[in-house]
């Protein structure tokens, strides 16, 4: 990782900038699945593989962010449409199959992206090749202050849309976007 949360930045940002554009749950969702296995090889040693201390294993890679994004693309959207009807936006549902696929990949392929900065033991083109071109690209701090401010400006952006929705109500009546 860095820590699950921080990866939220990205598309908190991507919220921000096209609300309609981003189901951020499918998107936390990623994040969550693409964690497991650091979490397991946290709790028995090994990563899915069997190998000891490897903690970014399968998950960390492009094969692997494929797989978990397909899942999260599948469990992503039912979870969208529950979490609307719980907030009583049932107006926005069904979300399109192609928000949930880019939220369910852009967030598997950037959270591979910037664990593989991060971390030197991402392998993200396994089982082509153990290279990680990636790590070491930018310091830690600058990445998590990346993190940091994607997020807060996504929802200083999504924050500020939602106030002049909110003080113009008739200005957007009839507008669908999915708000989560
Ligand atoms: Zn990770």
């Amino acid at each position: 990782m860095p820590f699950t949360p921080f990866h939220m930045g990205p598309g908190l940002l991507w919220k921000g900038l096209q609300p309609a554009g981003l189901s951020l749950i499918t998107f936390g969702l990623a994040q969550v699945l693409i964690d497991l296995e650091p979490l397991y090889v946290l709790k028995t040693g090994k990563d899915f593989l069997g190998v000891p201390g490897h903690l970014h294993g399968i998950s960390h890679t492009l094969l692997g962010a494929t797989v978990i994004g397909v899942l999260a693309g599948a469990f992503g959207r039912p979870l969208t449409h529950l979490g609307l009807r719980l907030l009583g936006q049932s107006q926005f549902i069904p979300v399109r199959w192609n928000v949930i696929w880019w939220s369910a990949f852009f967030g598997t392929y950037s959270h591979l992206l910037l664990d593989a900065v991060m971390h030197r033991d991402v392998e993200p083109f396994v089982p082509i090749s153990r290279w990680n071109p990636f790590v070491g690209l930018v310091d830690v701090g600058t990445l998590h202050w990346f993190c940091i401010i994607t997020a807060l400006a996504g929802m200083l952006l999504y924050v500020g849309r939602w106030m002049i929705r909110t003080a113009l109500p008739r200005a957007k009546v009839g507008e669908t976007r999915p708000l989560l």
